[in-house]
């Protein structure tokens, strides 16, 4: 009975840890938020959908989730939920900073207007320097942390989305690295994670327009189609101690997709 319980322990990888996730209302952070709380966290579910993340939180052990409405441009809002995570569970040990939209989908510059430009920058660049930003208000105390910001294999990638989008996701990277060296210093790490399509719902109808569906998105690696919940086990190591020595990270999800170049692969026309 003893050992079972102290294997149940060791399998919570959270244990005793206090997570806040934007965009946790659906898709990634949705996932992320199920997860981590299977793994002994208290998780803050902040998202702009507050029904649905009120559902999040409902279908999760009450005590362990509770959702706060955060629109992650407004700075306000981001020093709101992380103060939430605060007086609620008494401290914030994770910052996974999620939230992110895909932007108008025109194919072509002339389309492209300068407010929706902005307004993807503002979500997926900016909400991540305000998470970031407060996160670090409350971690540096405690002199430890893990921040980890959703990225995209469009981080890596040209060609994959709209010129927004792309920006965005690189920019993202680049923030992750400087605020590791930045925050490294109070002990706290910083990583992203890049992964290829999901089909989530921002995604979805994106996928299906441009490439035809999910399952026509060519991948290298036979047989596997990434979910939500891929990536969410790839936030929750990034999250845990298992990745205590990791920081300025690139994870990228991705099958191997970006490192191929497909007009100039030896074994594409050899498939099983
Ligand atoms: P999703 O649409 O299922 O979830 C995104 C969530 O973010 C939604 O609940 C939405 O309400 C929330 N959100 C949007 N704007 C917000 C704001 N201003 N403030 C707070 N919350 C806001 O999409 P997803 O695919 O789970 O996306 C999550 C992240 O993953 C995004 O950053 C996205 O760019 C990234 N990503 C997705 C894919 C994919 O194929 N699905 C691939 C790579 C990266």
């Amino acid at each position: 009975m003893a050992n079972m319980a102290v294997a149940s322990n060791v399998m919570k990888r959270l244990q005793g840890k206090v997570a806040l996730i934007t965009g946790a209302a659906s898709g990634i952070g949705e996932s992320a938020a199920r997860l981590f709380v299977k793994h002994g966290a208290k998780v803050v579910v902040a998202d702009i959908q507050d029904d649905l993340a009120q559902k999040v939180c409902q279908d999760l052990d009450p005590s362990s989730a509770s959702h706060v409405h955060c629109d992650v441009t407004q700075e306000s809002d981001i020093e709101n939920a992380v103060n939430t995570a605060v007086s609620k569970y008494g401290k914030l040990d994770i910052m996974f900073n999620n939230a992110g939209i895909g932007g108008s989908r025109t194919s072509n510059i002339l389309d492209d207007k300068k407010s929706d430009f902005e307004r993807v920058i503002s979500v997926n660049l900016v909400g991540i320097f305000l998470g970031a930003k407060h996160a670090a208000r409350v971690m540096i105390p405690n002199r430890c942390g893990s921040i980890i910001n959703t990225a995209s294999v469009c981080s890596t990638l040209g060609g994959g989305a709209p010129h927004a989008y792309v920006s965005s996701k690189h920019a993202v990277v680049g923030l992750t690295r400087n605020t590791a060296v930045d925050l490294g210093r109070y002990g706290i790490r910083v990583n992203c994670l890049s992964p290829y399509f999901v089909s989530t719902p921002s995604a979805a109808d994106f996928v299906e327009r441009i490439y035809g569906g999910v399952s026509k998105v060519y991948t290298y690696l036979d047989g596997a189609e990434l979910k939500a919940e891929d990536v969410a086990d790839a936030a929750l190591y990034l999250a845990s101690d298992d990745s205590k020595y990791v920081s300025g990270h690139n994870l990228v999800v991705d099958g191997g997709h970006s490192i191929v170049n497909s007009a100039m692969c030896m074994y594409e026309n050899s498939k099983k």
